[in-house]
């Protein structure tokens, strides 16, 4: 697995269409228990070369029920978004990740972890990509439960998305606790 980190932060393979240039962002280990695979780094997570680290990190980190420590532990969670490098901005927000990344790069990852993680599905692209359906989000993550053990399907957790969060608010209440439970039995 080292090895292969190693290579993929090395990765430029898409780097004519990246406006920042190639610096991908990925942390796993064989020994990790949960995989968040979201879409790919914005423009503050490529300058500080860190995942997660902005209001939608603290707000995913309060939804799963864990503290920074055990977060960036990469034998509890392996940050494996659809494309490791920020892709750039469009009309509406970020530009969706590169196609190239993930049928790349994604099971010559996951084909070292030593059990099967839970794999927590972050927002559309990562969904449309692992469960390869056509619903939308809000249909998915209504019938979380029936992803259940393999996967668990969430709502991007950024700002931007308050909107959705106030028009569904049984999200809330009954998908949130059900997360952290799962993740504290993954974690156990
Ligand atoms: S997005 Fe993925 S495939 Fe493209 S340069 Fe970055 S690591 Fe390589």
């Amino acid at each position: 697995m080292k090895g292969l980190l190693t290579e993929i932060r090395h990765c430029s393979v898409c780097k004519p269409f990246l406006p920042l240039g190639a610096n991908p962002i990925i942390s796993a280990s064989p020994k990790s228990k949960i995989v968040l695979a979201s879409q790919a780094p914005g423009k503050i997570a490529h300058e500080k070369s860190i995942a997660w680290d902005d209001p939608s990190g603290r707000r995913l980190r309060d939804w799963l029920g864990v503290d920074e420590d055990t977060f960036y532990d990469s034998d509890n969670f392996a940050i494996l978004p659809l494309g490791f490098c920020f892709p750039g901005k469009g009309k509406i927000g970020d530009l969706p990740p590169r196609p190239e990344c993930a049928p790349l790069w994604h099971k010559k990852v996951t084909d070292h972890f030593e059990a099967d993680p839970l794999y927590i599905l972050i927002g559309n692209h990562s969904q449309r990509y692992y469960l390869n359906d056509n619903l939308t989000l809000t249909a998915r993550i209504k019938a979380f439960e029936s992803y259940l053990p393999q996967h668990f399907v969430l709502p991007h957790p950024s700002p931007v998305n308050r909107f959705w969060m106030a028009k569904n608010k049984w999200f809330e209440t009954d998908v949130l606790p059900v997360l952290k439970r799962v993740v504290q039995q993954r974690l156990a």
